[in-house]
């Protein structure tokens, strides 16, 4: 397979190391004693880059699968369930609060800024009857970062429960979860994380915990119930057989973050450096505020064809970047800075490919992109 430079908001690039350990060889995980260790160990490891205490488990699926499991472990039927929303992967948590029966109550934020704290305090002030609140930590279509240390800590302090995405977050923005009082964390094993797609992170807090299990109501699943995996390791059991290759090289992912000194420098100064680089060529950015590390999102010039755009770089650069989706699909253009993917080589190759795609379809630049980025990087 020809495969070109990946420079998408998620999968990103698996680097040499990662993608070695994938392929060693391996014991039985659900009879050897000694996986149950190796298992513990990395989600330790993962704990310290969350910076928590709460338990951290591995779960065998795509991030989505976080998702899900958090909203079904914790919803019962007519649970009130407060969706903070401002993009779409904010919007999609009330699909699963429905699907296990909750009440899904919005509080909508504006698509283009960042959840605005004194606005969500005064709601919360006439309304907080909600059993937990969703919100996301970096909405990737948008690009959107919301303060998800200040909304969380907020909510705690009115009794409320949070379940935070942080799957395109998560390794390359700041992320406290004990500090923060975050009750349940997601993340992807594909995107900051830079290990193959396939697995969801999840840290539950002990209040999570206990709230599943003094549901009335058993968890309407298995492969989504949380409260399966508590006591694994005392029982050394596993709900299913743990697909041990993939858990390896996430392991060897964590371990290339936990050794790097400031990762989320990194990210801060590649994505910084991006957002300069596009402005000042007179590009612009689809945001207002709340500008994320981990991607960048510009707006398709007008009168031009994403898809097009997309076809020809990938076409004559060998690199591929992202459009999106949904009320965003068509009108604008993601570059994934996360993970393997924030180094300077790859990001000035990607802008000036970019640059050049553009220029082909008649775009004017007010200044090069790339000589821009690498004198602010
Ligand atoms: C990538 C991502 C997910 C997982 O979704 P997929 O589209 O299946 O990869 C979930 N939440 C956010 C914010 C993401 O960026």
């Amino acid at each position: 397979m020809k495969v070109p430079i990946i420079m998408t908001p998620g999968p990103t690039s698996v680097r040499e190391n990662v993608r070695l350990s994938r392929a060693e060889k391996t014991t039985n995980p659900d009879l050897d004693m000694d996986f149950y260790d190796f298992y513990k160990k990395t989600t330790e490891k993962i704990g310290k880059f969350l910076k928590t205490k709460n338990e951290v488990r591995i779960l065998s699926g795509e991030g989505i699968l976080g998702l899900e499991a958090a909203c079904a472990s914790l919803t019962e039927k007519g649970d009130r369930v407060l969706v903070i929303e401002n993009g779409i992967f904010g919007e999609g948590f009330a699909d699963f609060v429905k699907m296990y029966g909750g009440e899904p109550f919005f509080f909508r934020g504006n698509k283009k800024c960042s959840i605005n704290i004194e606005e969500l305090e005064r709601f919360l002030d006439s309304d907080s009857e909600f059993k937990y609140a969703t919100v996301v930590h970096c909405d990737t279509p948008s690009g959107m970062l919301n303060n998800v240390g200040a909304i969380c800590k907020l909510l705690k302090k009115k009794g409320i429960m949070t379940v935070v995405d942080s799957v395109s977050a998560m390794g390359g923005e700041e992320l406290k979860v004990d500090e923060w009082d975050i009750d349940i964390v997601i993340g992807g094993s594909q995107k900051c994380i830079s290990a193959p797609p396939g697995l969801t992170i999840v840290s539950i807090s002990d209040d999570a915990f206990s709230a599943m299990k003094n549901r009335k109501t058993p968890i309407a699943s298995f492969y989504c119930n949380l409260l399966v995996w508590e006591d694994y390791y005392n029982k050394k059991w596993f709900p299913y057989t743990p697909p041990i290759s993939d858990i390896v090289a996430l392991r060897k992912a964590v371990e290339n973050i936990l050794e790097e000194k400031d990762i989320i420098a990194r990210h801060d100064k590649i994505a910084s450096a991006t957002r300069a680089a596009v402005v000042l060529g007179g590009l612009e950015i689809y945001i207002e505020d709340g500008f994320s590390n981990t991607v960048t999102v510009i707006k398709v010039p007008h009168g031009m064809n994403d898809d097009k755009i997309l076809s020809y770089m990938k076409e004559n650069y060998n690199v591929m970047i992202a459009g999106a989706f949904d009320y965003l699909k068509g009108k604008v253009l993601r570059i994934g800075h996360m993970g393997e993917n924030a180094y300077v080589d790859k990001v000035s190759y990607t802008l000036f490919a970019l640059q050049r795609t553009l220029e082909h379809y008649g775009f004017e630049f007010k200044r090069d992109m790339v000589k821009v980025f690498l004198e602010k990087v």
